[in-house]
């Protein structure tokens, strides 16, 4: 269905693509190599998720015209040396997250700790960080100026069937990589009790979505309530943390439990 628009992607950019999520596909980067770091949209872009290669495609060829992502914020620590860490892949398995995931969010380790980047489009907004069990201090760093924005995958697709909410970015990964094969996102808020700001980032992201549904953890107050009624969205109420709860019972059983909240699309049959 989506094989015509990869295969002019794939002759436009001189390297073989396979179908990653809806108008997305993937393949090695022409100019590093690889297996699936070029991240090639419908839409036009192509990215580079380990050199930055990047710029935009059409059936005659391609123009190195987009901007990298920026590796480092002002006076802040460089989310790309910590991706570089040879171990990342290794510490974000024990988060049930692949080598893939690793490379196409940017995830990296730094002295222990689980590090990450938060993007708004090509903006780089914050690098955030995971203590490891047992240190001391917080178990989450935010680096300074960090909005506190909810974190989305950077090669989320534009437009999504469903959509996520859940409180924590860790969380948010384990749930997209669950649910991304569907045409589902799922996307954090980073705090309990976020500020205007990154409840207005949220419902601009949730709005690429036909429905929402926000999975708070079980110890939360009532809160969320009223955060879902602002994103016109369902509350579903899992005896466990939502990434817990995944790992118990698998994705099949999350996605009947989600879809008995959302109204079943006509193309949709049955799996009630
Ligand atoms: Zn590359």
């Amino acid at each position: 269905m989506s094989g015509g628009w990869i295969d002019d992607a794939a002759r436009a950019l001189k390297t073989p693509l396979h179908h990653h999520a809806r108008g997305q596909a993937a393949g090695p980067c022409p100019v590093c190599g690889g297996t699936d770091r070029l991240c090639v949209w419908q839409k036009g872009n192509f990215w580079c998720r380990r050199c930055g290669h990047a710029g935009r495609w059409s059936r005659n060829g391609y123009g190195p015209t987009a901007p990298s992502p920026p590796r480092q914020l002002a006076g802040g620590p460089s989310w790309f040396d910590f991706h570089l860490n040879p171990r990342a892949a290794e510490a974000w398995a024990a988060r049930g997250l692949t080598g893939e995931h690793v490379e196409r969010w940017g995830l990296g380790l730094d002295d222990g700790a689980l590090t990450w980047p938060v993007f708004a489009g090509q903006v780089l907004l914050a690098v955030r960080r995971r203590n490891p069990d047992g240190a001391a201090g917080p178990r989450y760093a935010f680096s300074p100026g960090d909005p506190m924005w909810p974190w989305l995958a950077p090669d989320a697709p534009e437009t999504a069937e469903l959509a996520l909410v859940v409180e924590g970015d860790i969380k948010a990964m384990s749930l997209h990589a669950a649910v991304e094969d569907m045409g589902w996102l799922a996307v954090s808020l980073p705090s309990a009790r976020p500020g205007r700001r990154a409840v207005r980032a949220l419902a601009s992201i949730v709005a690429r979505a036909r429905d929402v549904v926000v999975v708070p953890d079980p110890d939360v107050g009532t809160g969320w309530d009223a955060l879902a009624a602002s994103l016109g969205a369902s509350v579903l109420d899992l005896p466990a943390k939502p990434d817990d709860w995944l790992a118990v019972v698998g994705v099949e059983r999350l996605v009947v439990a989600v879809e008995a909240f959302t109204r079943p699309p006509a193309h949709r049959t049955g799996g009630q």
